[in-house]
């Protein structure tokens, strides 16, 4: 079976995301400050192979997060090739005992 074939929900109960699919279908990609007020989460979406941005208001983040925010006021997780690297074990891992 390949890895792209699968489509979640991956475990009991799980929600999707706006877009219908499923994390690590969908990974955060960025925060970045948005005018001071909200935080624009960014997530990519590996199945619509699109991003998604969703404005946060600044008081629902600690003041811990906000100074990890770059002198640009942004946040970084990852490349996207890494987030690929990223899904592709996590989606093996919920495959117990499939030999890859
Ligand atoms: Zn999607």
């Amino acid at each position: 079976m390949e890895l792209s074939e699968f489509n979640g929900p991956y475990f009991l109960d799980q929600e999707p995301e706006p877009c219908g699919h499923y994390h690590p279908d969908v990974l955060l990609f960025q925060d970045s400050l948005n005018g001071g007020d909200k935080i624009i989460r960014t997530t990519f979406c590996f199945k619509c192979k699109s991003y998604f941005y969703k404005g946060i208001p600044v008081d629902k983040f600690s003041e811990s997060f906000l100074k990890e925010l770059t002198d640009e006021g942004k946040k970084v997780y990852a490349t996207l090739e890494q987030l690929a690297a990223f899904r592709e074990e996590k989606l093996k891992s919920f495959l117990p005992g499939n030999d890859w």
